[in-house]
């Protein structure tokens, strides 16, 4: 058993959030840098990257949120046999009423009964946990935070499509990623990254969709089938002209990520979860007691 000192990973774990909300990961910076260099120097798309970085720059400096819309709060934990998981839930909790407090987050969970926002941000729903035994004698917690613009162009389809022309194969999967990119367009704050699970179930899809997002940019899935998909997507995709901000462009996704869960025999899914440019996720190692050993990303 690992003894917690709460007040230890409360404070690793605020500063997770404020690191998350304030500083865009490095790979993420790189994607839209070097896609400004491929669009036309005093076009839309070259305009409105560069605001985008100006933007992460000047969030980093100020320590303050790059966007206004903090988002959902998903984390995700990997624990060592016999670790006491609900201190470290009461710990997350706390961190993230310091942090909505301190203004790193923005009140951000709303009651849908009442339409009133919950003061702390710690809610029903708010945050979402995913935790996992691991080997280790680590804890390791990851934190993503998703704005619920992209949140809302998120898409899932049931194969076959007839409208789409998507059979239950892979190409009827890459015309529903394809299609939800385009549904996606003008909205969501392109450039997107996406988060792809084929097969699972309702939930299961949405679940593992999203997870993708822990993943770096250049991370291609090991499933090299999936690995080819993922590549021949990211190339349509930037074919079709969406652009940053859907105002046209060479851009419109900067990563695409593809997983598979099985199926059952009737159900034949395909969950398309759509991230925004500012894709907010960190991490930390942590050692059984609590110190930090080191930061991810
Ligand atoms: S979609 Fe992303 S960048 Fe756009 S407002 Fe929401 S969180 Fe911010």
């Amino acid at each position: 058993m690992f003894s917690v000192r709460k007040s230890l990973w409360r404070e690793h774990i605020f500063d997770l959030i404020r690191r998350t909300a304030t500083d865009l990961p490095a790979d993420v910076e790189r994607a839209i840098r070097r896609a400004q260099l491929r669009e036309k120097r005093g076009g839309n798309a070259w305009w409105v990257l560069g605001e985008i970085l100006q933007n992460v720059k000047l969030a980093r400096r100020h320590d303050a949120p790059l966007c206004q819309d903090t988002g959902t709060l998903s984390f995700y934990f990997i624990v060592p046999p016999g670790f006491d998981t609900n201190a470290l839930v009461g710990a997350t909790r706390e961190a993230i009423a310091m942090a909505t407090r301190a203004g790193y987050l923005r009140q951000n969970a709303i009651d849908p009964v009442s339409g009133v926002p919950y003061q702390t941000n710690v809610a029903p729903g708010s945050p979402v946990f995913s935790f996992r035994q691991g080997a280790r004698k680590t804890v390791d917690a990851r934190l993503i935070m998703k704005g619920g613009g992209s949140e809302n162009v998120s898409a899932q389809y049931v194969l076959p499509d007839g409208e789409l022309g998507a059979d239950r194969d892979l190409e009827g999967v890459r015309r529903c990623i394809l299609d939800a990119i385009w549904q996606a367009q003008g909205q969501g704050c392109a450039p997107g990254i996406l988060g792809v699970c084929v097969g699972g179930d309702r939930a299961s899809g949405y679940e593992h969709a999203k997870s993708q997002f822990l993943r770096k940019l250049n991370e291609r899935s090991p499933n090299r089938t999936l690995a080819r998909l993922e590549a021949s997507v990211m190339w349509d995709a930037n074919k079709l002209g969406v652009g940053p901000m859907g105002l046209g462009g060479r851009t419109t996704v900067f990563g695409v990520h593809i997983d598979a869960l099985s199926r059952v025999p009737a159900t034949y899914l395909v969950t398309v979860s759509y991230m925004c440019w500012a894709l907010r996720r960190r991490g930390m190692l942590l050692g059984p007691e609590g110190g930090l050993k080191r930061w991810l990303y």
